[in-house]
């Protein structure tokens, strides 16, 4: 993004604007973070903004300022449909290809609206006319308070908005201990604070809201960890019935897969979650140092994301999805050996 598309979007948003924010499917911190940060700050411009998910989030988001604000495009269609048709404006934030918002594709794709992109994944499509892009970022959060710097506003930085983007570059940066981490990422971060986010309370709704059962399918899925040493690897696998006995619900397994990585010694990290209302095993992977698991997983598994941090999916039954899994890993013991 350049100083003559700072320009641009400064002039755009000199007049009242219909403006939607869209995430991606199955929104994380950073996508609620970040959707939720720049609503704030849109509707001090006294635009007319709507965030609309794709689907349901986890209960440790929804204390957010904003939240309840926030449409739900599988439960409410018709009314987003609307908005997004009728929209002069569409932020995409946190993802970077359409589809990445499941059943939002279509009426994003259709739609006439300008789109702007802000976004930290590899490999954007480009649907936008401004783009703000950068996998070097530690959290699209992060992006936002870039994006509201660089319009010279970050005056207009209030504790909701500070308290919004705080959520995604802490939850996005693994509590601001992965690489993506900067000297930066820590300055701006001291700001929000500054604004009003209240690190402490922040870090405690989102981590210390554990229920019993939560805890307990925890400890299952650490019975089912498996490591495969000369792969320097460690998965770990969550069938349905066993979601079902710990009353699992969105955002359960959430951060899970790092336990695997915590080993000693282990470099690339997996969970297996089956969802049989979907049909799909939901695939997370982790990795330590160069080791890109964003190709790994664009190569296998329908997915991408980071070179650290990356998801996709399997159409096979879980065991087989664990078998594949374990074939290809062979292919890649030279570069897991070389970390
Ligand atoms: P998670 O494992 O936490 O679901 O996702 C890790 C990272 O990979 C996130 O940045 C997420 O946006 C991305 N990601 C997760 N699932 C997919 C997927 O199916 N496709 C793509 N392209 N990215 C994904
Ligand atoms: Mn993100």
């Amino acid at each position: 993004m350049n100083k003559q598309d700072i320009t641009s979007i400064k002039q755009l948003l000199y007049n009242k604007k219909k403006i939607v924010i869209v995430p991606h499917k199955n929104p994380d911190g950073d996508a609620i973070g970040s959707t939720l940060g720049l609503f704030h700050y849109l509707i001090k411009g006294n635009h007319n903004v709507h965030v609309i998910v794709p689907n349901d989030y986890p209960s440790f988001l929804k204390w957010l300022p904003g939240n309840d604000t926030i449409l739900k495009h599988d439960i409410q269609t018709k009314e987003c449909n609307t908005l997004i048709k009728e929209a002069d404006v569409i932020f995409t934030l946190d993802f970077n290809a359409f589809h990445r918002t499941g059943n939002m594709e279509t009426v994003l794709t259709e739609s006439s609206a300008l789109k702007i992109m802000i976004d930290h994944h590899q490999a954007p499509d480009d649907y936008a006319t401004y783009m703000f892009s950068d996998v070097n970022m530690s959290s699209t959060c992060e992006m936002v308070y870039h994006f509201i710097d660089m319009l010279g506003d970050s005056n207009a930085i209030d504790s909701n908005i500070a308290t919004c983007l705080y959520v995604g570059i802490m939850t996005d940066t693994g509590s601001f201990r992965f690489r993506s981490t900067t000297s930066t990422t820590h300055k701006i971060v001291a700001k929000l604070i500054e604004k009003g986010a209240d690190n402490s309370e922040i870090h405690n709704n989102i981590y210390d809201s554990n229920n019993y059962e939560r805890l307990q399918l925890l400890g299952c899925a650490l019975t089912n960890l498996r490591v495969i040493p000369e792969s320097r690897t460690a998965y770990i696998t969550l069938s349905q019935n066993e979601l079902q006995k710990y009353n699992y619900k969105k955002g359960d397994t959430e951060g899970v897969v790092n336990y695997g990585l915590s080993l000693d010694g282990i470099v690339l990290a997996a969970i297996f979650i089956e969802d049989k209302k979907e049909g799909i095993i939901k695939i997370s992977l982790r990795s330590k140092g160069d080791f890109s698991v964003n190709e790994l997983s664009r190569a296998h598994f329908e997915g991408g994301g980071h070179i650290n941090a990356a998801g996709g999916k399997s159409h096979l039954s879980l065991n087989d999805t664990v078998e594949k899994f374990i074939s290809i890993l062979p292919s890649y013991n030279k570069a897991l050996n070389d970390e």
